[in-house]
């Protein structure tokens, strides 16, 4: 039997620049683990592939990208060996969070070594682009810059922060609609062409905001909407602009949080998780007490930064800041 945890990501930024001839958006996305996570528990089986789950919600059929990531990787590697996976799911489902992305890489790591597999770094990462965009990211961890559907992964410099919140009211965004709702100007062809960027600067300047201690901002928090700080930062995240409307109540829970003390808060990835960072862990604790009287879920988490989250795995992780 094999065990692993199954981090969870937030995204730092997370920008559209268009909208791609073959249908997708290209993203630009600073990505980041934390360390809410998912148990998976690994043990052979000789030829099934079985799927065990503890959350009502996830499907333990071929519909879960567990199952998806042992039988793809199994048809890729042309062997006839079988798995049960029994996932212990801590985080929520269909939230932003990446969580079945990141049981499915933890799936492909984790058969590597239990079926004896040498598949080359390029090979993994073609395969976890094909179970989903956010996969290839966590079989790397930390903070990464994403680009292209955000499965092109480069690691970044860590992000450090302590005193995070995360955040769900638990309503459903569906993710399709979100894209399918954007606004026409950041889904133009010709908007594809604003790559690349400074990505350097671009992450200088969201890392030097995250550790700073703000200043101004505590006058410019409390009842005023137009004051809370975050839209005028580097903290952004373009699917907020069709979901915020279309889902007041998420609106109302950013707000709260710059409330309670929060100094920045953002939708994470499609939503409908918000995560919050705070200065120190009193005000972040009593602002979860408040939010969790409220019916709503509130985990105070930490960055997970890649040397931790890589140290699972060590023994499989050779090279894969190198696999391009
Ligand atoms: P995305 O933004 O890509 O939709 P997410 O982080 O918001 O991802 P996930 O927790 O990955 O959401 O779950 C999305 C859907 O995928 C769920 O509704 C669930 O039915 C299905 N699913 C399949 N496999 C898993 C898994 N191992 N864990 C969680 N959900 C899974």
């Amino acid at each position: 039997m094999l065990t692993l945890q199954s981090y969870a990501k937030i995204n730092w930024t997370l920008e559209i620049l268009g909208r791609r001839p073959d249908g997708y958006h290209e993203l630009r996305t600073i990505l980041q683990t934390v360390d809410l996570a998912d148990t998976l528990h690994f043990s052979l089986l000789d030829h099934d592939i079985s799927v065990h789950c503890d959350h009502p919600d996830v499907p333990t059929d071929e519909r879960n990208l567990v199952w998806k990531a042992a039988s793809l990787l199994r048809e890729t590697a042309g062997i006839d060996r079988g798995v049960s996976i029994e996932i212990v799911k801590r985080i929520p489902t269909a939230a932003g969070l990446g969580g079945g992305s990141s049981n499915a890489a933890v799936t492909l790591l984790a058969l590597l070594q239990l079926w004896q597999l040498d598949l080359p770094l390029r090979q993994l990462f073609s395969l976890a682009s094909r179970l989903g965009a956010d996969v290839p990211f966590f079989l790397v961890g930390g903070t990464c810059l994403g680009v292209g559907r955000g499965d092109e992964i480069y690691p970044l410099a860590g992000i450090e922060v302590s005193h995070l919140l995360l955040v769900n009211a638990g309503i459903l965004v569906p993710t399709r609609e979100v894209y399918a709702s954007l606004p026409p100007e950041l889904t133009k062809p010709e908007a594809t062409v604003k790559m690349p960027l400074s990505l350097e600067l671009a992450h200088e300047a969201v890392s030097a905001r995250l550790n700073s201690v703000r200043t101004g901002a505590q006058e410019g928090s409390g009842h005023d909407e137009g004051a809370v700080p975050w839209r005028a930062g580097l903290l952004r995240n373009d699917l907020e602009i069709p979901v915020l409307p279309r889902y007041p109540e998420l609106a109302q829970v950013r707000r709260q949080l710059v409330e309670l003390g929060a100094t920045d808060s953002l939708m994470s990835g499609s939503g409908s998780t918000v995560f919050a960072i705070f200065d120190n862990d009193q005000t972040r604790q009593e602002a979860a007490a408040t939010l969790r009287g409220s019916g709503w879920w509130a985990e105070p988490v930490r960055t997970v930064g890649r040397s931790e989250y890589r140290s699972r795995f060590s023994a499989l992780h050779r090279d894969a800041d190198h696999h391009r």
